[in-house]
């Protein structure tokens, strides 16, 4: 299927919509990545998510809901109690950004399976913005749990093809549609905090938080740069996007200030044999023709975001090393951009350093 409004598409959708039912696994598309769906109130279906992804059980999962009405059975902070100050934070922001790439973390309701959120008292809820997301919900009659559709760690997918690459055998659906728009996963605000804070940013930029936050007379918690070194291990994390090391591929990533490092860079790397694979902007095409492999981002932050996993895993395929990259600036999704390079890396730095030890 592609579209959620023709018969096949219908037809897939109701499928998957029993199999979510059932107790099954889905794999759907989203605005952000694709996603990998249970019934959220059904605690052996949620469970297999982190079978098939191979996913700690410390790491809470999204919770996607198609309708402000559906919030009620989740958390004590709904729309509706704009008397609260919780109440018109949640007014306020889903007004401004649902259906969208915002999750809101709120106190979680009883009715809402411990497993979801890793044993917190709170959950993540969103509200996709993707037809074949929103029919799906509608049509399975419950909240769906859903983490990227991804092995725990690697690249999240943004093609149905990404996702069977990942999890094929381990799900039972897969509704494949278009390449997902945004490419980076949504921004997790936290709000059962004073002020709210970010935990992950993504598709939706801090300036756009701070702005619909202001209109409510609200501000945001200052970035924290010290928070990663302050999760205690073995604890619940906070925000799973909060790893170190995550959103990586195979190959070493290194960041570069600039095109001429960029080239320097791969110099180096090919004396000491390796194969070297390029992330680069149309901008830096010329500067780096014949110089392959070669995946070619776009130019503007949100080509950027959009193709920069399909990039990551194309780079993976053609069995590179190393994979070069420019930096971006970290302000709108540069943000975003900038902290999903920063984290695939890191996982490059910790393999170098285990195969410098082995
Ligand atoms: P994934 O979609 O695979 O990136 O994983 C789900 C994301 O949900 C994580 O990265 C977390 O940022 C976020 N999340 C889920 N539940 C919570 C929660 N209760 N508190 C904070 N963050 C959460
Ligand atoms: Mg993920």
């Amino acid at each position: 299927m592609s579209d959620a409004g023709s018969a096949e598409g219908r037809a897939a959708i109701r499928e998957a919509a029993r199999v979510i039912r059932d107790g099954g696994l889905v794999a759907f598309p989203t605005e952000t990545v694709y996603g990998l769906g249970a019934n959220a109130l059904d605690a052996r279906a949620v469970a297999r998510i982190f079978e098939a992804k191979q996913r700690p059980l410390n790491d809470p999962l999204i919770l996607h809901i198609a309708s402000l009405d559906d919030l009620t059975d989740l958390t004590s902070a709904t729309a509706q109690s704009d008397a609260t100050a919780l109440g018109s934070l949640v007014a306020g922001l889903t007004r401004a950004f649902w259906p969208g790439p915002l999750t809101l973390v709120l106190p979680r309701s009883r009715n809402v399976p411990p497993i979801v959120s890793a044993g917190l008292d709170t959950v993540a809820v969103r509200m996709p913005d993707h037809p074949v997301a929103q029919a799906l919900i509608h049509a399975s009659g419950v909240p769906i749990a859903a983490p990227s559709a991804n092995r725990f760690g690697h690249v999240s997918p943004t093609t149905a093809q990404h996702v069977l690459d990942d999890l094929n055998g381990r799900i039972d659906l897969v509704l494949d549609s278009h390449a997902t728009s945004i490419g980076v996963e949504s921004t997790v605000l936290d709000l059962t905090t004073a002020p709210p804070r970010i935990l992950r940013p993504g598709g939706v930029t801090r300036e756009q938080i701070e702005h619909a936050l202001a209109n409510i007379g609200q501000r945001l918690a200052p970035d924290d740069p010290q928070l990663l070194p302050r999760i205690p291990r073995n604890m619940p994390l906070p925000s799973p996007g909060m790893l170190p090391s995550h959103y990586a591929p195979r190959a070493q990533l290194a960041l570069c200030r600039d095109t001429d490092s960029l080239l320097a860079q791969r110099a180096n790397f090919a004396a000491r044999g390796l194969k070297t694979g390029l992330l680069i902007l149309e901008s830096q095409r010329q500067a780096c023709a014949n110089l392959h492999p070669q995946f070619v981002l776009g130019e503007t932050l949100s080509d950027i975001a959009r193709n920069l996993y399909a990039g990551l895993r194309a780079l993976d395929s053609a069995g590179v090393d190393v994979i070069l990259v420019t930096e971006v600036p970290r302000s709108g999704l540069g943000e975003a951009i900038a902290d999903r390079l920063a984290r695939a890396a890191a996982k490059a730095v910790e393999t170098e350093a285990n195969r410098d030890h082995d």
